[in-house]
């Protein structure tokens, strides 16, 4: 088998085709169209698009151009040739180690302090570990030895390469040294250090703080830094918190906290005035908390991002929520709705007027289910208005009025308002008191569709709910069309799923019958961080007030018959659904335990 020596995308096809990645015909669609794909990659990396491009380091590699061309693997269900399956391949012929990078386990110093930034640009390297004197560099080119063996004798390193593809390497260099330059630079400017122990020391930094604060510019590109790789790694938050010498800066990813930056003391001050200026906030005020928000964008999409600060200890620690579109607004589609609840669902929704209830605990994705269906909803000729505490998500669609409970404008005050502008479609934030609920009512009689939230368990007790806020029986009937609970899962990660058997105590806990059932788990791997899981799935119970439902709530039945009626009609648990998506391979035996309590 002849073995290759130089990184091309001809040699490269031929390797997989050699090893059953790639099929003849296939193969012969890349060596066809591979020069044209080459090309018209290169454009893309050089456009105004991309915003960071560093001239020389963004040549293509033949890995990135195979990849884009979404071939199937033959022999496999569908999984798609990725950058990462053939830098594997490309590792395993050139024996070189395979390493898939993981940005949160690197460490700023070691990426940062071997190698020139210049350097590791230009040769599409970056050192990944250090342990016991040796250096893991990762390498984009297999066969560009010279490189490293040049650096290491330039340096007195000792250096083992490894395998990775190239642009998680780029983006490693674009991420960590943009960061740790404007850190570094940022630093040398505020030569002092802070002791707000010390007032005189204060009132002296103080000084030296307004030339830095806020606008100093490498502050600003620190900060830029900061965003753009929360949005790279999915972060649903971000928090900076300031402790005695340094500040800590992590990241929430799927539920997880990760450690990612610690930053010199003096730079916390100067980085939390530049979130406070971007999200408008007062920068003198510093002993209150504040909220604020801030509208970007990546990669094409707008990012709206909640910025609130708290006085702690040694300063003020930063939280910011991330909104990520793709993550809020998801097609209803693809929640993870089965067919008949989507279908039950989509009817509450075509209905000209009445109550649509979305229910569960916070943090069980209710708000994107509202916002989801408002977006599937909205036209021009739509006038959409909804009353939120707080907005969660600015979008221009739609009439967004936040509540502010502060100066008594509450979200009675604010329905009764919002009738008089003609709205079609109203999203009331929350149901949380007797006033907001008549307001709802009333609303839904006058002809207008509303959409709202309850914190209630299930679908049924949502009835018992509204009956406690004060809802008379007869009015629950006329208006409410249909109540969904709702809860997420976390799905099992695809790359380290593994099967087993229910035990029989398992089986027995979830009331299933004693066969062998066959369920799926995350072992953990590099691509889930080690955590077997990988994105959330929606959890769905939907009750339709039809109009047998509507006669049990208006003759007061008890809750019990009302449930038993449910059931009847097809009713199905979010217990039943948990259980549904376990056997089907898309969650965990534990998910649906802690789902279910
Ligand atoms: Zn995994």
């Amino acid at each position: 088998m002849p073995n290759i020596n130089k990184l091309t995308v001809e040699n490269v096809a031929h390797m997989l085709e050699r090893r059953g990645l790639l099929s003849k015909e296939q193969l012969k669609d890349v060596l066809v169209r591979g020069k044209d794909q080459e090309l018209r990659l290169y454009a893309q990396h050089h456009s105004g698009a991309s915003r960071r491009s560093h001239a020389g380091a963004e040549t293509v590699s033949p890995a990135e151009v195979i990849a884009s061309f979404n071939l199937v693997i033959p022999s496999t269900a569908g999984q798609l040739l990725s950058e990462d399956t053939v830098t594997e391949a490309l590792a395993a012929v050139t024996g070189l180690p395979y390493f898939k990078i993981d940005p949160l386990r690197l460490k700023l110093d070691v990426v940062t302090e071997h190698i020139p930034r210049p350097f590791a640009l230009k040769n599409m390297i970056v050192a990944v570990d250090e342990s016991d004197g040796v250096i893991t560099v990762a390498v984009a080119d297999p066969f560009n030895e010279t490189i490293v063996s040049g650096l290491a004798s330039a340096r007195r390193l000792e250096i083992r390469r490894v395998l990775s593809s190239k642009s998680d390497i780029m983006k490693i260099l674009r991420e960590f040294y943009g960061f740790r330059a404007s850190v570094v630079a940022a630093e040398a400017e505020a030569t002092s250090s802070v002791d707000l122990g010390n007032l005189e020391q204060f009132f002296k930094i103080k000084g030296q703080h307004e030339t830095i604060e806020g606008t100093d510019k490498h502050v600003v590109s620190a900060v830029d830094f900061l965003l753009n790789y929360s949005f790279d790694q999915h972060a649903s938050d971000i928090h900076i918190e300031p402790k005695r010498e340094t500040a800590l800066i992590r990241f929430r990813i799927d539920g997880v906290m990760h450690n990612i930056h610690v930053i010199p003391k003096q730079l916390h001050a100067p980085i939390v005035s530049r979130i406070k200026m971007l999200s408008r906030m007062d920068l003198a005020e510093k002993r209150r908390p504040q909220d604020g928000r801030i509208k970007t964008n990546f990669n094409n999409k707008d990012i709206e991002l909640r910025v609130s600060t708290v006085p702690v200890a040694f300063g003020e620690k930063v939280v910011i929520r991330v909104f990520d579109p793709d993550i809020l607004l998801q097609d209803l589609d693809s929640m993870g709705f089965y067919s008949r609840e989507m279908a039950l669902y989509n009817s509450f929704l075509r209905r000209p007027n009445g109550i649509i209830l979305v229910t569960g605990p916070t943090g069980s994705g209710k708000t994107t289910t509202l916002y989801s269906s408002l977006r599937s909803l909205s036209s021009p000729e739509v006038n959409i208005v909804t009353v939120e505490d707080p907005i969660e998500m600015v979008m221009e669609e739609f009439n967004q009025i936040g509540v502010q409970q502060a100066i008594g404008v509450g979200f009675d005050s604010i329905l009764r308002n919002i009738l008089r502008q003609d709205p079609d479609i109203i999203m009331i934030g929350e149901i949380r008191d007797r006033e907001t609920a008549e307001n709802a009512v009333q609303a839904a009689l006058t002809g207008h569709l509303v959409l709202s939230t309850l914190h209630t368990n299930d679908a049924v007790s949502t009835i018992i709910r509204l009956l406690d806020l004060g809802v008379p029986p007869f009015l629950i009937s006329a208006t409410v069309l249909g109540i969904v609970a709702q809860r997420l899962v976390r799905k099992i990660c695809p790359d380290c799923k593994t099967a087993r058997i229910l035990t029989r105590e398992e089986c027995d806990y979830l009331q299933l019958p004693q066969i062998k059932h066959t369920v799926w788990e995350g072992e953990g791997c590099k691509k889930c961080r080690g955590t077997g899981y990988k994105g959330r799935s929606g959890l769905f119970e939907v009750l339709d007030i039809n109009e047998n439902m509507k006669a049990l709530i208006s003759g007061s039945a008890e809750l019990s018959r009302i449930a038993a009626a449910a059931r009847q009609d097809g009713l199905v648990s979010l217990r039943e659904v948990a259980i549904k998506k376990m056997l089907e391979g898309s969650t965990t035996y534990e998910e649906v335990i802690s789902m279910t309590g």
